[in-house]
């Protein structure tokens, strides 16, 4: 079993703000936020990243966007939002658990 922070968290051994949780999913406010709504919505099940995603994984992806969508009526996001992974160390992941930066509630930089 890896002990990564997210491990923890749904492990109930890390307390976070939670926004939302069922069976299958989590969604907690990121402890560093970039924006004024800034969650992370992540599968309970063990899956370090989005590379490793397999195609029976592919029913939790389409839950985790469901998700989103409810998270950013509920939090407002009518104007925008952004629903972001990092792949890997190259793109910044420091968490090796797969999760999906939820961001919005101000103006958001272009990318590139
Ligand atoms: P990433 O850099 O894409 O792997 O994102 C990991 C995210 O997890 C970062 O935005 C961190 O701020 C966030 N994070 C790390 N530890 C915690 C924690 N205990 N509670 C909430 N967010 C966390």
């Amino acid at each position: 079993m890896t002990t990564n922070v997210f491990a923890q968290i749904i492990a109930g051994k890390i307390a976070v703000d939670k926004v939302f949780e069922n069976e299958r999913i989590l969604a907690f406010k990121d402890i560093h936020p970039v924006a004024p709504v800034h969650i992370l919505i992540i599968p309970k099940k063990e899956i370090a990243d989005l590379q490793s995603v397999q195609v029976e994984d592919l029913p939790l992806i389409s839950e985790i966007v469901q998700v989103a969508q409810l998270l950013a009526k509920t939090h407002h996001l009518t104007e925008g939002y952004r629903l972001l992974t990092n792949n890997g160390s190259l793109a910044g992941q420091t968490v090796f658990h797969l999760h999906f930066h939820l961001i919005g509630g101000r103006k958001l930089e272009t990318l590139g």
